[in-house]
């Protein structure tokens, strides 16, 4: 293997430490300059040099005096929300919905357009239109690049959207296009991985967790996967694609062509269209929701079923990962307890009872800027080495 150039290798250790540095301030909130030595292994005069670099770049900022540890009183610093500023946007599939995010995760300015049918090149046009509108807003800090969360079989580590049945798109390399039409990294995300990376980052859960499913329902069902700490890809990028995946007999010819996958018993779509085939009230999802919530009884047996199915398919999950924490997102967590419920209960039942004990199923975020955060967190991750704690 050829060595690098004594200069190169410089210049990449120096790249490393400084990305330490960096991440150790992030993680730390405030701390003094004599901590971060004591925290990176680094010598002093080398944490002074990298701190020097990184406040002329305005990544980071001192903050005034801290508490004295004997000596006089260090000069605290922290790093600044508002140093660089993120896109994050989720293609969801009725709208597509963007938003210019600090590095602290905070939602400075968002926008959101209807879909409207649109697929191909037409979605593709709204992608750049929504990103021109953000970065024109955004009069403030650099840029430091664009998170995409996207429905489909996304590989992250390429950027390369491998099919995505309801934009109709297949083998599109939508990080490169966005890279080289706007001229900032991108990366892109599966959306159910995306909400799996905000949990993990901002999760309510104390501390970050090491192993963790979430399962995000709406109009599709898809799994993101967190283990040891990190986004289980798989190799094809298709790790937590259960949406799409036979759990049982059934009648449904799905969006990928194939009768009975689980998306279609077990999505919020299959139950709007189950629940409306016999009750002509509901319509939609927000109709489903309160046809459920006035007690109805043709609303509540297919909103039980459907929840059912998805404990089928997170029981294998337990079966396969023995993950302790599973959390169930997106627009199907506004269907409450009587859905969760019939989840917890078939999955108890199908599951290994004594890993099944031990697996907390649980509600999170119904709304969908996880994708969006998370998204951005990815983002931070790849371009600082920072993810968005705390
Ligand atoms: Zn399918």
């Amino acid at each position: 293997m050829a060595t690098l150039p004594e200069r190169a290798t410089h210049q990449r250790t120096r790249a490393f430490n400084q990305q330490l540095v960096l991440r150790a301030i992030y993680d730390r909130n405030e701390v003094s300059r004599a901590e971060l030595a004591r925290l990176t292994g680094l010598t002093r005069t080398s944490v002074s040099n990298l701190v020097g670099e990184l406040l002329d770049d305005r990544l980071v900022e001192e903050t005034g005096r801290g508490p004295s540890t004997g000596g006089k009183q260090p000069i605290m610093l922290r790093v600044r929300a508002d140093g660089r500023h993120l896109i994050g946007l989720d293609l969801g599939e009725s709208a597509f919905s963007g938003a210019i995010v600090d590095l602290r995760g905070n939602i400075v300015r968002r926008v959101s357009v209807p879909l409207e049918g649109r697929d191909g090149d037409d979605a593709l046009q709204l992608v750049y239109s929504l990103i021109d509108s953000l970065v024109s807003g955004n009069g403030a800090s650099p840029l430091l690049g664009i998170g995409i969360g996207a429905p489909g079989l996304i590989d992250s580590r390429t950027g390369d959207v491998r099919w995505a049945v309801n934009l109709a798109w297949e083998r599109l390399p939508l990080g490169q296009l966005v890279e080289e039409r706007f001229g900032v990294p991108v990366v892109v995300a599966n959306d159910s991985q995306a909400a799996a990376v905000a949990e993990l980052t901002f999760g309510s859960a104390s501390g970050r967790p090491e192993n963790l499913i979430v399962v995000r329902v709406g109009r599709g069902i898809g799994a993101g996967i967190i283990l040891n700490g990190q986004l289980f890809h798989g190799d094809g990028a298709g790790a937590g694609e259960i949406g799409h995946t036979i759990y049982g007999p059934g009648r449904e010819r799905c969006r990928c062509g194939r009768i009975g996958c689980l998306e279609t018993v077990a999505s919020m779509r299959a139950m709007v269209a189950l629940a409306g085939a016999r009750d002509p009230s509901v319509t939609d999802e927000q109709s489903l929701v309160a046809s459920l919530a006035r007690g109805d009884k043709t609303a509540r047996s297919v909103v039980v079923h459907a929840g059912s199915m998805l404990g089928v398919a997170i029981a294998s999950l337990i079966g396969t990962l023995n993950v302790d924490r599973v959390l169930l997102v997106g627009p199907a967590v506004a269907l409450g307890d009587p859905w969760l419920g019939a989840v917890k209960t078939r999955a108890r039942a199908n599951a290994l009872p004594l890993l099944a004990d031990e697996t907390r199923i649980e509600m999170g975020a119904g709304h969908d800027d996880v994708v969006l955060l998370g998204a951005s967190g990815l983002l931070m991750t790849h371009e600082l080495g920072l993810s968005l704690a705390r």
